[in-house]
């Protein structure tokens, strides 16, 4: 019997790195190549973050405190 348990598989994704969203899209072309799109926070920039559930959820903790704490 194989354990296959044994092999942890970390799914990684594409994610915004301000706010965790990987409701992201990109556009390719342009001067500036890949540029990144979040519709959560209005993110655009070149890169984004490959990461996993657990990362995924500590970057949302830290976006809704930083939004809490921004909030006016
Ligand atoms: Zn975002």
């Amino acid at each position: 019997m194989k354990e296959e348990t044994a092999l942890i598989r970390e799914k990684l994704i594409e994610v915004c790195p301000v706010c965790g969203s990987a409701d992201i899209y990109y556009e390719v072309g342009g001067y500036a190549g890949t540029v990144y799109h979040c519709k959560e926070c209005g993110y655009i920039g070149a890169f984004v973050i490959e990461a996993n559930e657990e990362m995924i959820e500590k970057i949302r903790e830290k976006y809704e405190r930083e939004r809490e704490k921004g909030s006016k």
